[in-house]
């Protein structure tokens, strides 16, 4: 089988070019990095047609448009394509220098073949470092921004870039050591498969980084569905599942697990007088006070308007009594004011616990309790602590 290089160069450029906009119309994320970085990949992408357009032609082209100007346009590219990573992976400001290096790569060349006048395989070989150097870098950026676990997307990229990284250092070697490549020049039979192998690169790894925006995206939404956009403590939702969780895991272990229902007293004076804003800031003043009175073990949630439940692992009914008068006490020394004008604010407590002998609790029973007894507190004069 044999294939027609400008050919298989034009229907790559049209797949590249058409990969670009259907990058530029997916992004719009509420991310700005992410957004910001499928931009700079976009462009990266833009330029490979005209790279390799450049390096098929080269034996009608002069010297300075293919390779010196192909060359360039292609570290420009792999320069974009790093900065996109760095983005994505949440970078505050990809390196500046990274711009620097298109004229350095081309002061290169034009050192060694213009004013040194060096054999043409010091030329090949300078590039093949160059490039080499830049997709390393933008693997070492993967390979340091990897999470736990390591996403596939992210290690999808990480091997279409080790992998360019290989080939190139091998080629550069082979030039250096060797005197000649293994290629045969952009023409010959390597030099095509190379070719075509480095312009489904960007197609590959689009699809990469793609993904990789994606994963990330969905973390986020899941992070933002999964807290109370007020005072950024779990939501319901999310502190029902994880409290399930705990119970489950509690039962196994036969550990004590108590609840506790905390309830802002009279906090519609406090909105009525003062506003909702004002309210809102109480609530996460209030917040604060729980937050720092509980160990990083315990889960705080908000229940609803102004009542917030935390559930402590490994807490009896006298340990759960114990840490319930502590917040009761966090809150009523907190200081809060609204132009200068202090505003009490007082919490009451419901504390609900199961013990080991009880045997697996359901959440909805500790609840109850817990709602029983904060009842009870409310009842017997507010800002205060009953157990269930
Ligand atoms: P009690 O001591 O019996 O609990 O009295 P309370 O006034 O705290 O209870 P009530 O249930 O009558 O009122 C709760 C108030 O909490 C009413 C509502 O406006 C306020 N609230 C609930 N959620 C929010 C919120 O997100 N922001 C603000 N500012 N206020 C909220
Ligand atoms: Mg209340
Ligand atoms: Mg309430």
């Amino acid at each position: 089988m044999s294939l027609d290089l400008a050919t298989v160069v034009l229907l790559s450029a049209l797949n590249t070019l058409m990969m670009s906009f259907a990058l530029f119309s997916v992004r719009r994320h509420e991310n700005a990095g992410l957004d910001r970085g499928l931009r700079h990949w976009a462009y990266g992408v833009v330029l490979q047609p005209a790279v390799w357009l450049l390096i098929a032609l080269a034996d009608r082209l002069p010297f300075w448009l293919s390779p010196l100007l192909a060359n360039f346009l292609l570290v420009v590219a792999l320069g974009e394509f790093y900065r996109a990573f760095c983005m994505v992976t949440g970078a505050a400001r990809p390196p500046r220098w990274v711009f620097a290096l298109p004229v350095f790569e081309l002061c290169g060349s034009v050192l060694i073949t213009q004013v040194f006048e060096l054999l043409p395989v010091w030329h090949e070989a300078w590039t093949a470092a160059f490039l080499c150097g830049l997709l390393g870098m933008s693997a070492v950026r993967l390979w340091r921004s990897r999470g736990k676990p390591w996403l596939d997307s992210d290690r999808l990229c990480f091997a279409v870039f080790t992998i360019g990284t290989a080939i190139l250092l091998a080629r550069a070697l082979t030039l250096v050591l060797i005197g000649s490549g293994l290629t045969d020049g952009v023409q010959g039979d390597f030099g095509l498969s190379m070719s075509v192998f480095f312009q489904s690169l960007p197609m590959i790894a689009t699809l990469g980084i793609a993904l990789m925006a994606k994963d990330r995206l969905q973390t986020e939404l899941e992070r933002l569905a999964a807290v109370d956009p007020l005072t950024g403590v779990a939501n319901r939702r999310s502190f029902e599942a994880e409290a399930e969780r705990t119970l489950l895991a509690a039962g196994r272990r036969k550990m004590s697990v108590s609840l506790l229902l905390i309830d802002a007293d009279h906090f519609k004076r406090v909105n009525d007088r003062y506003g909702h804003e004002v309210g809102d800031n109480a609530l996460l003043t209030i917040v604060t006070a729980l937050k720092g009175s509980l160990r990083a073990s315990d889960l705080l949630g908000r229940y609803g308007g102004e009542e917030f439940a935390a559930l402590l692992p490994d807490a009896d009914q006298a340990a759960a009594m114990h840490v319930a008068e502590r917040l009761r006490a966090a809150v009523e020394i907190s200081e809060f004011a609204f132009a200068e004008h202090p505003i009490p604010l007082r919490v009451s407590i419901g504390v609900a616990t199961v013990t080991p002998e009880q045997g697996e609790s359901k959440l909805n029973s500790l609840l109850r309790h817990a709602d029983l007894a904060l009842y009870a507190a409310k009842a017997a004069g507010r800002n205060r602590v009953q157990a269930g």
